[in-house]
């Protein structure tokens, strides 16, 4: 047997606890995988929620949309007992079982091998919020995001997509304005690279200008809603703005004027059915170019129990960086 966090439904009431499980009740698929570490992201912390935040189909569930471990045992000619995998997306921790456990069964497709340059615990601290940050700075870079043109713009920096966009930016050379609504935190992000920090309220309040000077180079967009339209109306001239959350609201009060008399771009970012060789290039991305000492220090590890906990805090947009589950630790 082995443990999993697992999420269990009583009408309106959910419960959250780690409990032992048996190979026969995992989900069909080929590879069956040792979990070595999970992560607590912000749609892990919605699956925990009363309905499944709209996410989760049926219970008894297990959450956790990323894992990386060991392939136990596979019936694909691709994988075999030992190799070192990552799953990030698919739907896996929302209609599939997830990696909050010591043991996942999911679809070879699904896996990428994992990177050499990478430990399981930091392709964990890369997570599904550092694949969406890399797919976002890589949708910037084909739109010709140039270090000369100046800042790029992060939102909900703090956070783990912004906290990953921030380090990747900075380590390749360019300058970067981390949006917090943390000021405690202008050290963390000055660490990770940020060259300035902006204060949340400096962008969350809603004007009614659709144009404002032109500041920003480029975006990575954490928070959506009217931060982002905001944001829109700041681009310069021919910029793009990479739109991976709604950490602030899924609303997007703009208008056109932005994509009209500047030609911005916001680009949509989609990391959960992104095809293998996207996969692929991503993580050897994130391999060279996000420094290790960074992911460290945003990094905290928590066992499967202090899950529900931590997945209190992301709600309330507490957590700082990326947290890991040790889905070993007791
Ligand atoms: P997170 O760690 O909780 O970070 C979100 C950050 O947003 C917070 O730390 C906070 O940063 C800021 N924030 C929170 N509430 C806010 C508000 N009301 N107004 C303005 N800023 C606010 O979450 P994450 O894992 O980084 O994910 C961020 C978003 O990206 C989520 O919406 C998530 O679902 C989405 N996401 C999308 C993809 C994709 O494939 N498109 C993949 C991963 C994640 P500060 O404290 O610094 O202000």
């Amino acid at each position: 047997s082995f443990r999993a966090l697992v999420v269990e439904t009583n009408q309106a009431d959910v419960s959250a606890q780690v409990r032992e499980l048996t190979d026969d009740q995992l989900p069909s698929g080929e590879v069956m995988v040792d979990v070595l570490y999970s992560t607590v992201n912000y749609k892990d912390a919605l699956c925990l929620l009363p309905g499944g935040g709209g996410l989760v189909r049926s219970y008894p569930h297990v959450p956790g949309i990323d894992f990386a471990g060991v392939v136990h045992s596979s019936t694909d000619a691709r994988y075999q007992a030992g190799d070192r995998v990552v799953l990030t997306g698919w739907r896996v921790g929302e209609s599939h079982w997830g990696g909050l456990s010591q043991r996942a069964r999911v679809s070879a497709d699904w896996l990428v091998p994992l990177p050499e340059a990478l430990s399981a615990q930091q392709a964990m601290a890369v997570g599904t919020a550092g694949v969406a940050a890399m797919l976002a700075i890589v949708a910037l870079e084909n739109q010709g995001l140039e270090k000369a043109d100046g800042s790029v713009l992060v939102t909900g920096a703090a956070g783990g997509v912004g906290s990953i966009a921030t380090a990747v930016l900075s380590q390749l050379g360019y300058q970067v304005a981390a949006v917090t609504g943390r000021r405690e935190l202008t050290g963390y992000l000055h660490d990770l690279g940020a060259t300035s920090v902006i204060d949340r309220s400096e962008l969350s309040a809603t004007i009614k200008k659709p144009l404002e000077s032109e500041r920003w180079s480029g975006c990575v967009d954490a928070v959506g809603g009217t931060m982002l339209a905001r944001v829109l109306g700041q681009m310069k001239y021919g910029a793009s703005v990479a739109a991976v959350g709604l950490a602030g609201g899924a609303d997007l009060p703009t208008s056109v004027i932005p994509f009209l008399l500047r030609g911005v771009n916001l680009l949509g970012i989609d990391s959960v059915m992104q095809p293998y060789a996207k996969r692929l290039t991503v993580w050897q991305r994130l391999a060279t170019d996000l420094p290790l000492q960074q992911l460290d220090a945003m990094t905290q590890i928590v066992s499967l129990a202090e899950v529900p906990k931590i997945a209190s805090q992301v709600l309330k947009g507490k957590v700082q960086g990326r947290v890991v589950v040790d889905v070993n630790a007791s």
